[in-house]
């Protein structure tokens, strides 16, 4: 079974982006785009490579890569609200 828990990532602007299911712990890196169970941005069908921004200030949030198969958003760490866990 997996663990871990739901938590909310927010720009440094305070949007609320996405809530997100993080198993583990430690630092947040990338967001698996499957896991997010509230998506304020609109991840989901982004492209490879395609870089979504904060819908409130306009803010780069990462990059769309793919990571063991899946679309995945690795995170801009200058943007993002720091995540403790
Ligand atoms: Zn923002």
């Amino acid at each position: 079974m997996r663990t871990g828990k739901i938590i909310d990532i927010k720009c440094k602007c305070g949007f609320l982006l996405f809530r997100y299911f993080k198993a583990g712990k430690g630092r947040l890196i990338k967001l698996m785009i499957s896991r997010l169970s509230d998506d304020h941005v609109g991840l989901a069908g982004a492209s490879t490579l395609s870089r979504p921004q904060c819908p409130n200030c306009g803010k780069e949030l990462g990059i769309i890569m793919m990571i063991h198969g899946e679309p995945a958003l690795k995170l801009n760490q200058g943007t993002i609200e720091g995540v403790r866990v």
